[in-house]
């Protein structure tokens, strides 16, 4: 409660009154996008620039996270005024499962749910939703400035862009990298799909640990309902209490009466866990399903992907696997077979990222993707130096995550998202993959999409492609929050070099989470959300885009700064007065001499280094640096001291004060666009937009 006490104070800052700079920064936005300074074609000559935006979710309003994109705007508008032709593409996401588990919540709200419609309804009802909720989030990102060339946006179910995701899908099978299986996968009963590995996520919760008679031996376990689905005992091969047993087969009582059950050897199995012995379920555990395989044992189903058991649980069939349980170990109390219950044990137990439900492992055929070969070319491209990771120490997980790959599933049982082109003969039961069309009448679609990141995995190649952008390829630099580095990075590289050979990026670079004032994770259900759009109409877009880079390390986390704010809100009007001072202020006459004086020569020094300082931080990725360096210079030097100095050498002193203060705003635009246009378009001999301008030439 202190915490949310002391949150709520710090939020109440935010809100009361909103000052309309919102206006002018749209006013300004609005006429660079119809000039068309957002388009490469600015600079036709110029070098190749590009940066895909990771795109966001079409459905969703931003989070602070997308904020950071700043970051990327930085680069793009650099580049910009480098005269390179430069292209920053935006894009939205259907985010399948996320979108389409939102879209049910709504549905629920009606007293309706996913079973009440088919399939096509609820995808054309979802991409409703989607199409009426995407301006919102681009019009935020047009409100923090970003330079997008919204000419070529995509979005990911366009019919152009799963052309090539039916490409790639068609080449993967082809080459034998996508087969179909049946194994045990991460499923959602719940949610009723099936997941990835990395959708799962895992906590620490307390799961009684029951301790039951198997025959002459007694077996620890936190799961006594999948029973049913038993088909060995385990032991491990040196523990000695056990020496006897191993390929024997015991005889144990269960509630259907007597059965035989082999007792197997496997080191998997934790001598020190328990009593030492565990029951092998392959239809049921992931670690199961590999000693099954290894030993040969029958695989059981007793849960179906209802979520209920089934036949083979006898009279618990139907019962939900929280009531089976609580039933089964009643009815072996009742038969003495419980010999005691450990309830302070803990246990990691995987659950849906989404509804928070137990992940069940259950047996279902899917498409897999062999990673191996795919995770093999990732690396070496990093190993090679072929591209780098920014900041380097990301390079462990990167690789981390590669060289223990597993087969990716990527089939989802939910209706939006990109249904699979493969089809199956319905006398046969033969597969085949097609580019999306039907192959005969003898065959039927399969009902599965593909898993959102297969799709979005692609992204750089299919944006550029489908807006016929090829030029671009690679880009430049993937910018986004390392929290998905895994997720999706990875999987761009893979992908990428798959089809085109090449990585799709030239570099990797990494930004941090914000979170609350206090330092703590956004997140709904804490009640500590802060909209960034809430901010930037309080404080604008310039200054929330300061505190996001001022004093934060590159890949850092941070916590949202209002004494940042505040500073960035101070430094504006900083420059403002500096402004003000250099042209409304002008000397009716200036000297027509360029007298240069010793501090004439300072200035002018101070400034090439301070040019080359921001210049080698930009190329560096040290954007805090960079914003710090033109910071100090322009309140601590230019104004403390040179224009202090000025005053009374005013006529003299003016063109150096002009050039200055020109040099400052151009530096200083791709962090802050628009106070930095306002500016500019004061100054004397001004283009039609600062945008126009040339970065200054860096001395070597
Ligand atoms: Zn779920």
């Amino acid at each position: 409660m202190y915490y949310n006490a002391r949150l709520q104070l710090l939020l109440k800052k935010i809100n009361p009154s909103r000052i309309s700079v919102m206006q002018k920064d749209g006013e300004i936005y609005k006429s660079w996008e119809e000039k068309g300074y957002f388009k490469p074609e600015l600079h036709t000559n110029g070098n190749p620039y590009s940066i895909i935006l990771p795109p966001p979710n079409a459905n969703a309003p931003l989070h602070f996270g997308h904020a950071m994109y700043t970051v990327e705007d930085i680069l793009i508008r650099y580049h910009r005024l480098l005269g390179d032709k430069t292209l920053w593409l935006p894009g939205a996401d259907h985010a399948g499962f996320e979108t389409q588990f939102v879209f049910e919540k709504k549905l629920l709200e009606k007293g309706k749910s996913r079973f009440d419609y088919d399939r096509e309804t609820l995808y054309k009802m979802i991409w409703d939703f989607a199409a009426e909720n995407r301006p919102v989030m681009e019009n935020q990102l047009k409100r923090l400035g970003f330079s997008l060339d919204w000419s070529r946006s995509k979005f990911t179910l366009e019919e152009d862009i799963i052309k090539i995701v039916y490409k790639t899908f068609k080449k993967l099978y082809e080459d034998g990298l996508v087969y179909r299986a049946e194994k045990l996968v991460n499923y959602c009963t719940y949610d009723g799909t099936s997941f990835s590995d990395l959708e799962v996520i895992y906590e620490e919760k307390n799961s009684p640990l029951y301790y039951i008679k198997y025959g002459p031996l007694t077996l620890a376990t936190t799961r006594p309902e999948t029973k049913f689905g038993d088909t060995a005992v385990a032991v491990n091969p040196r523990d000695k209490r056990y020496k006897q047993y191993i390929g024997k087969e015991i005889e144990i009582e269960t509630v259907f009466g007597k059965a035989k059950l082999k007792v197997i050897a496997d080191d998997m199995v934790d001598p020190e866990f328990g009593t030492g012995v565990v029951k092998i379920t392959p239809a049921h555990d992931f670690n199961d399903f590999e000693a099954g395989q290894r030993h040969n044992l029958p695989s059981v189903q007793v849960i179906g992907l209802d979520g209920k058991m089934n036949e083979k649980a006898g009279k618990l069939k139907g019962l939900y696997v929280k009531q089976a349980r609580k039933a089964i170990v009643e009815e072996m109390q009742k038969k003495g077979l419980v010999e005691k219950i450990d309830e302070s044990y803990i246990n990691r137990i995987g659950v849906c990222y989404k509804c928070k439900n137990p992940i069940e492992p259950l047996p279902l055929e899917q498409w897999f993707i062999k990673m191996e070969p795919l995770a093999k070319y990732a690396i070496k491209a990093v190993k090679e130096g072929k591209l780098k990771i920014y900041p380097k120490n990301f390079e462990k997980l990167y690789f981390q995550f590669l060289e223990n790959i597993r087969d990716w599933n990527i089939s989802r049982q939910i209706v939006w998202g990109i249904r699979i082109p493969a089809w199956q003969n319905k006398k046969t039961r033969e597969w085949k993959v097609t580019e999306g069309e039907n192959p005969g009448d003898d065959y039927i679609q399969d009902n599965d999409t593909f898993d959102t990141w297969f799709s979005s995995g692609q992204w750089p190649y299919a944006s550029l492609a489908a807006t016929n952008s090829l030029e671009f390829y690679p880009t430049s630099v993937m910018e986004t929050g390392y929290d998905i580095l895994r997720w999706w990075v990875a999987r761009m590289m893979m992908l990428g070099i798959y089809m085109t050979g090449k990585p799709p990026f030239k570099d990797i670079l990494l930004h941090g989470l914000v979170n609350d004032p206090l330092g703590k994770k956004m997140s709904k259900s804490k009640g500590n959300v802060i909209d960034p759009i809430e901010i930037v109409e309080q404080y604008g877009a310039d200054t929330v885009r300061f505190a996001l880079v001022y004093g934060n390390a590159t890949g850092n986390d941070q916590a949202l700064s209002y004494t940042k704010l505040e500073a960035a809100k101070k430094f504006i009007n900083k420059l403002r007065n500096i402004a003000r001072f250099v042209v409304e202020m002008k000397p009716k006459t200036s000297s027509k001499e360029a007298a240069q004086r010793i501090e004439d020569i300072k200035v002018m020094k101070n400034l090439e280094k301070v040019t080359k300082d921001v210049t080698d931080a930009l190329e560096r990725y040290d954007f805090n640096f960079a914003l710090n360096m033109l910071y100090e210079f322009i309140w601590h030097y230019f104004a403390d001291v040179y224009i202090e100095q000025s005053k009374k050498r005013r006529e003299e002193a003016q063109p150096y004060l002009e050039h200055i203060l020109k040099t400052m705003l151009i530096l200083l635009h791709p962090f802050m666009p628009f106070i930095t246009e306002e500016l500019y378009l004061q100054l004397p001999n001004h283009l039609e937009s600062i945008m126009l301008e040339k970065w200054p030439k860096v001395k070597a």
